[in-house]
């Protein structure tokens, strides 16, 4: 998924620097990546639920983040991308058959799913 819908999804959940920032982190494995390419180790470390959990005891608002990201991005990854939430520990994935692009199913669903994270915190959290 996009940097933007991340940053929307982890500012929707809980609407603090540590958190969007923490929503935008996995991605940072991605800086200097070429397209077309496969992703680097360090992207699957990085959206690894065991990511969160390192970060967790220095800043437990990025954690949060941080699985929002891997939420986000589990339904909305084809194979290449496809993110494991339990590496190294397990390989599961849900992976789509299309890698996410503006406009199509899988963008759709990020908006739908920011539009959910909004609309709880608006309605249950204030
Ligand atoms: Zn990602």
């Amino acid at each position: 998924m996009d940097i933007f819908t991340h940053a929307a999804l982890g500012w929707a959940v809980s609407p603090t620097p540590e958190c969007v920032a923490g929503s935008i982190l996995p991605d940072v494995a991605l800086l200097g990546h070429r397209r077309g390419l496969q992703p680097p180790l360090a992207y699957r470390w990085t959206h690894s639920i065991l990511f969160a959990a390192a970060i967790a005891p220095l800043s437990p608002q990025a954690a949060l983040g941080i699985l929002t990201h891997i939420a986000l991005d589990i339904p909305t990854h084809g194979v290449k991308f496809a993110t494991q939430p339990f590496y190294p520990l397990a390989g599961w994935h849900l992976a789509t058959a299309t890698e996410w692009e503006f406009w199509n199913r899988t963008w759709i669903t990020a908006a739908l799913l920011v539009a959910f994270a909004l609309t709880y915190r608006t309605i249950f959290l204030s």
